[in-house]
């Protein structure tokens, strides 16, 4: 029997940092990751059934490791008579993706209920009350976006600490703001990318969680990982030092590599780094 994945790669569930990923990622060949908790699948390379019901899809870029499923998911979900679902895609890959889907729906002669919405840096969606979504920048050989998922808290004002709560709330009703914003950023997906990301994007060293591809680790990929605009072992060991994540997991290793290739690779990563690194394998 033809297997799906290499030895002891396939379907992940981790914890990071109290933050479940369930998922899959090989190199060039499937990329999709369910955050139940930030109630949102980045990517669709493949669409299983459990990622069906997801109604927020936030895809990084059009290679069809990560976007493949993106049809089997609108076409089921119709089936299923589900909500509309909100797409995120590069805004300059957005008018493809329509396309893309407008020609199965003529080929199914069905409609679908999605809504792909262009994503651009900066863009900030609210998911929840007390979660945003930000459109982080990309780099990637073809266009691609990041996204961040931060915890947004509503604080008491350092100066109104001590004061009686009901003063507190005669001071709200009359108008007044008794209260400040706090965002704390939880997790940072950047996608397919390149080295050049973290001058791009320096804000992925500072979040709880951050979620890296790291295609390559044999010394003899370096060229291959610069010429597909990848991330290599040797561009985060570079950077070991700049890391303040509490873990950082990574993911998105080339289908050449075996897990325990892998585990064997990553122990060269130094302390304190070390500790807190986490491949998304089974
Ligand atoms: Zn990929
Ligand atoms: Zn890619």
């Amino acid at each position: 029997m033809p297997q799906d994945y290499p030895p002891g790669r396939g379907r992940v569930r981790l914890e990071a940092a109290g933050i479940p990923i369930e998922g899959v990622s090989i190199a060039g060949h499937e990329s999709f990751y369910k955050l139940p908790t930030l109630r949102t699948l980045l990517e669709f390379g493949r669409a299983p059934e459990d990622v069906v019901g997801f109604s927020t899809v936030c895809v990084s870029h059009g290679h069809l490791d990560h976007a493949a499923g993106f049809a089997h998911f609108a076409s089921r979900r119709r089936l299923a008579e589900l909500p509309t679902a909100r797409v995120y895609v590069p805004d300059e890959a957005a008018l493809l993706f329509e396309q893309w889907i407008d020609a199965c729906q003529k080929l199914e002669a069905i409609e679908y209920a999605i809504e792909i919405v262009p994503a651009r840096p900066g863009d900030r969606v609210r998911l929840r009350n007390d979660l945003e979504l930000t459109v982080l920048p990309g780099r990637h050989r073809v266009p691609t976006v990041g996204y961040l998922f931060s915890e947004i808290r509503h604080k008491l004002r350092d100066e109104l600490a001590g004061i009686d709560g009901s003063e507190i709330a005669a001071r709200r009703a009359s108008g007044e703001e008794v209260t400040r914003r706090e965002d704390i950023p939880l997790l940072a997906y950047p996608g397919d990318c390149s080295a050049e990301i973290f001058d791009a994007c320096p804000e992925l060293f500072r979040t709880r969680v951050l979620l890296l591809e790291c295609s390559f680790l044999a010394e003899d990929d370096r060229a291959r990982a610069k010429d597909y605009a990848h991330i290599h072992l040797d561009d985060i060991l570079a950077r070991a030092d700049r890391f303040e994540n509490e873990v950082v997991v990574l993911t998105h290793f080339s289908q050449r590599y075996g897990a325990e290739e892998i585990r064997e690779a990553l122990r060269v990563i130094p302390e304190p780094l070390g500790r807190r690194i986490l491949p998304f394998l089974p």
